[in-house]
């Protein structure tokens, strides 16, 4: 319970989440937590990496409630006094499924875009100096971008494009798929997609004010893709294996102090991508 102790916090129990709490759990100097939001699968997978002889920690987190971030929250700041490393990993993925699409864009916005932002919001003051957080978007952003009419794709692309203009751009997006005027609007019929543009964009947003942030010196915010995975949200048909699938993250979360680049910039394959 040292205040100076070193501590990194990654969703989840399962999938790329999994592979990068192993990766962090073999590299970063420090205790590494494991959260999940269902506590017996997240102290399952726990008890797996520990057969493997690692030795994760486990915290209780579902992002998409705000008392479970705000005891994750209060935990880190009585037993650290700060956080290090966040990897913001869950997510989820409902584009095929046979809901409407309405319903589809907001619940998964509600995860993937604006609770992924809570945990940041909550979590981000407790950053030490030389802070780590990743991301994890997808190539699928670009896809979507490719398809988002000039007016959108210039919006999202503006680098000085600020949070509250983020949120209303995805609370636009939202309000289009309620009335059905997705396309005439602009954008791709996407959910999913368009969510992890809302992560991307929110990263490097991020990642500009910490660079601007001469209080709390070298904190770096970027965003990834993991690469096409095998696993669950992929319905098994990727064609990485998950440790494969956490390189980039891992890499991004384990910079070493006073790295140059990448700064709030979105990482695949370890390769800074631009819109
Ligand atoms: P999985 O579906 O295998 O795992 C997603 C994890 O997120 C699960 O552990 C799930 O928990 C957790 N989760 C979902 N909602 C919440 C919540 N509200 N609170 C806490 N945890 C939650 O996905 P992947 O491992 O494939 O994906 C990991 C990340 O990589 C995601 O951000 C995804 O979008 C991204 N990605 C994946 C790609 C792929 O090919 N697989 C490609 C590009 C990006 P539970 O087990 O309880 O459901």
């Amino acid at each position: 319970t040292s205040a100076r102790a070193r501590v990194c916090v990654i969703g989840s129990n399962k999938g790329i989440g999994f592979a990068i709490v192993r990766g962090l759990c073999k590299s970063f100097n420090g205790d590494v937590y494991l959260t999940a939001r269902n506590e017996g699968l997240g102290k399952k997978a726990v008890e797996d990496l520990k057969k493997e002889g690692l030795n994760p920690l486990f915290h209780q987190l579902d992002i998409s409630d705000s008392t479970s971030i705000q005891n994750l929250k209060a935990f880190l700041q009585k037993q650290y006094g700060g956080l290090d490393v966040l990897v913001n990993n869950a997510a989820i993925y409902q584009d095929e499924t046979p809901a409407p699409f309405a319903e589809k864009v907001e619940v998964t916005l509600k995860v993937n875009f604006w609770d992924t932002l809570a945990v940041c919001e909550a979590l981000h003051p407790l950053l030490r100096p030389h802070s780590r957080v990743v991301n994890v978007s997808s190539l699928l952003s670009a896809m979507a971008f490719g398809r988002c009419s000039d007016a959108i794709k210039a919006k999202i692309s503006n680098p000085n494009i600020t949070m509250d203009q983020l949120k209303e751009l995805m609370r636009e997006f939202e309000a289009a798929a309620k009335s059905d005027t997705v396309e005439e609007k602009g954008w791709p019929k996407w959910a999913y997609h368009v969510s992890k543009i809302g992560v991307r964009v929110m990263s490097y947003i991020q990642g500009k004010a910490f660079a601007h942030d001469s209080s709390r010196p070298d904190i770096i915010v970027n965003s990834c893709c993991p690469g096409y995975v095998d696993t669950d949200m992929s319905n098994h048909k990727g064609t990485k294996t998950i440790d494969e699938g956490a390189v980039t993250p891992l890499y991004l979360a384990l910079l070493p102090p006073n790295v140059e680049s990448p700064k709030g910039e979105f990482v695949s394959e370890k390769v800074v991508e631009h819109w």
